[in-house]
């Protein structure tokens, strides 16, 4: 047995101060547990007049649902909280602009088997849960996650095997949702057992927010059920420093003692996290904890969350200011993920000052993260060099 005990059960909301430990320390109690109402959420949030009217307006369009956990992470007193804005719904969701897509990806128009989307030649999306512990509000699939109607079945889930067993160009299976973590450990463990029995399926990758939202569903029987299958690639959704508690800390240890490769895919929001010093902080907390930066995702066009997007600029200037500042390795690629299917584009800050010839080849002048100017010395495309 190990003596470790959660520090968030001391900080809890008092919405909840009659929650044992052993109840906030399982899984199953939080999920049961979530704030999902108005009174509920204004007990741990306590919400300004216009986030009343926001929730009253925006159930009918994406449901409100917040962990206990995370709700203790909430500044009950603090407008702009990076927690508040992510799980509490906003004015700002009930504006639409006529560019927004309720599919800003297309996913549902490249999926040949369902649940299942197929984009690339080599991997494909496979939702098998259209749940989550906490319903983000910057969510790209808004359009059918919590609507429990659309969960997937079991029959659905062995079609989506179908596919993939019947399709041997795909090597790559990128379990998502939802969040794959509300499936119960043994549907999970048949799923990932399944997925290494295709000989053709040579990376397992799952995707979940529950280290960040519900760090109690990491337990022994999951991470079992994971190491067998290892190595499975599993990306997280850190998307603060303030999310990088000691319950969500042990949770990655549990995870990459399973055999799991971590990864984290930031979603760039305003008022989140839209700015260099917060993205360094949290990528050094996540490196500290052996989970690495993948991507900082540009939020798409999806209808609701334009207001909690940022330029393209804001992202760029963060991608120049960890250049030099953190290990390569804790440098996320920056991508846009192209509305109508398009795919995902990587952006780069631009180094190259000049393109100029020189005395023995092409120059090119370039600038380094702390803008100084260097000159590199090209050779030509044949190799000739005067
Ligand atoms: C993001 C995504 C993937 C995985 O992309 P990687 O760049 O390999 O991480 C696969 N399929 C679809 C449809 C995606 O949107
Ligand atoms: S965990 Fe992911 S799928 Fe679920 S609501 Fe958040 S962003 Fe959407």
């Amino acid at each position: 047995m190990d003596h470790w005990r959660d520090p968030s059960y001391d900080t809890r909301p008092a919405l909840w101060a009659d929650a044992t430990y052993e109840q906030w320390t399982d899984w199953r109690w939080q999920q049961r547990a979530r704030a999902r109402d108005l009174d509920a959420l204004d007990a741990c949030a306590n919400l300004s007049p216009d986030e009343r009217a926001a929730f009253d307006a925006s159930s009918e369009l994406f449901h409100a649902a917040v962990t206990p956990y995370y709700a203790s992470l909430i500044d009950r007193d603090d407008p702009g909280c990076p927690i508040r804005l992510q799980a509490i719904p906003q004015p700002g969701e009930l504006v639409t602009y006529p560019f927004e897509l309720d599919d800003p990806l297309a996913e549902e128009a490249h999926m040949p088997a369902p649940g299942i989307t197929h984009r690339y030649p080599d991997r494909v999306l496979f939702y098998v849960s259209h749940n989550c512990p906490v319903y983000c509000r910057h969510c790209t699939r808004k359009r059918k996650v919590a609507d429990p109607t659309t969960a997937a079945s079991r029959a659905q889930l062995s079609a989506g095997l179908d596919y993939i067993r019947d399709t041997p160009a795909v090597r790559d299976v990128l379990i998502s949702g939802g969040d794959p973590l509300t499936l119960s450990d043994e549907r999970l463990g048949e799923l990932l057992v399944a997925l290494r029995a295709i000989p053709h399926v040579e990376v397992i990758r799952l995707g979940t927010r529950n280290p960040v939202t519900l760090p109690q569903r990491i337990t022994p029987a999951l991470c079992e059920a994971l190491r067998l299958a290892r190595p499975v690639y599993l990306n997280t959704h850190f998307n603060h420093p303030r999310e990088v508690t000691p319950a969500a800390g042990r949770a990655l240890r549990m995870l990459a003692d399973a055999g799991c490769v971590l990864g984290n895919q930031m979603v760039l929001l305003r008022g989140v996290n839209d700015d260099p010093e917060t993205v360094l902080t949290l990528n050094r907390k996540l490196l500290s904890l052996g989970c690495r930066p993948y991507y900082m995702l540009q939020c798409d066009m999806a209808r609701g969350i334009t207001h909690l997007r940022t330029p393209l600029s804001t992202g760029l200037a963060i991608m120049d200011h960890l250049r030099g500042r953190i290990a390569g390795m804790g440098v996320p690629h920056f991508v846009v993920d192209l509305p109508g299917g398009g795919g995902k584009i990587e952006l780069t800050p631009d180094y190259v000052r000049e393109r100029r010839d020189g005395p023995h080849g092409p120059e090119i002048v370039f600038r380094n993260w702390a803008g100084e100017e260097f000159v590199f010395v090209d050779v030509a495309a044949d190799g000739d060099r005067d």
